[in-house]
């Protein structure tokens, strides 16, 4: 896929409105998050989600997205095999499964752009560990998001967390800027070199977005046309942030902390 969109650079006062699409966008995700459970359907989740953007008069740029046909939905709620852009509705979660979560807000004309995949009850040793793995593979790319450094060290830190456990990353879709837009440039795939690629610069906005998958790297359209689904229907996982590239280091703005990266378990 071609991919010629224009990259932004963000001033301060764009960056303070980012933070603010950001921090909503996380509280929906928490909102969605916070009700995961066996039983729940994947339109529970997407509800919890857009109360919260519809509390502060957001919508989401998901929403009318084209595509083979205008996406329905707020959210993205991808199951096991479902690796993204799974459309929600009436399936409900099960205990073992593990679901995730991908919302975006429009704030004042900015995007704010993040997922999570939450466990549903006790999930299996693969299925804990495919997760903490992308989770981790997140947060070794957005350490990377710092002046200078180039796109292929963000995409590195990416592959190299989740190759180091044995799981793919997909080569078709892809981590992008974001501003105005939900995608602008530049794209930042999950797999790369270091030291190539665009060089990184303060006020650059990117969403870092590991797709993980447990036994194939390859992916497949479901017939909604929408559902992104592993090739052999193996687990998959999903993590993403929208980070701002800053002097003081990468600033997570889809987050209700204080964008800085969290302490967490190696
Ligand atoms: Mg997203
Ligand atoms: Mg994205």
């Amino acid at each position: 896929m071609s991919w010629d969109r224009q990259i932004t650079i963000k001033s301060e006062s764009e960056l303070v409105l980012m933070r603010e699409a950001g921090r909503i966008n996380a509280e929906a995700l928490a909102a969605a998050r916070a009700i995961v459970a066996p039983g729940v359907s994947t339109a529970d989740l997407n509800a919890a989600a857009e109360d919260v953007l519809r509390k502060y008069g957001c919508y989401s740029p998901f929403k009318g997205y084209p595509g083979p046909y205008p996406y329905p939905a707020s959210t993205n709620v991808s199951v096991n095999y479902e690796l993204v852009h799974g459309i929600p509705g009436k399936r409900k979660l099960k205990e073992g499964d593990i679901v995730s979560v991908d919302c975006g807000t429009v704030y004042e004309g900015f995007v704010g752009d993040a997922a999570f995949t939450a466990f549903v009850g006790k999930v299996s040793p693969l299925a804990q560990k495919l997760v903490d793995t992308t989770e981790n593979a997140l947060y070794a790319g957005i350490e990377k998001m710092v002046v200078g450094n180039h796109i292929g060290d963000v995409s590195a830190a990416i592959q190299n967390v989740a190759e180091s456990q044995g799981f793919h990353v997909t080569r078709e879709y892809t981590g992008h800027g974001v501003g105005r837009a939900m995608h602008e440039g530049p794209q930042l795939p999950n797999y790369g070199v270091p030291g190539r690629g665009l060089v990184l610069r303060v006020g650059m906005t990117i969403a870092l977005e590991p797709m993980l998958l447990v036994g194939t790297p390859y992916t497949r359209v479901l017939p909604d046309q929408w559902t992104v689904s592993s090739a052999d229907g193996s687990l998959t996982a999903h993590y993403e942030h929208t980070v701002a590239v800053t002097e003081n280091g990468p600033l997570i703005l889809t987050t209700q902390g204080d964008g800085s990266i969290p302490r967490r378990n190696a």
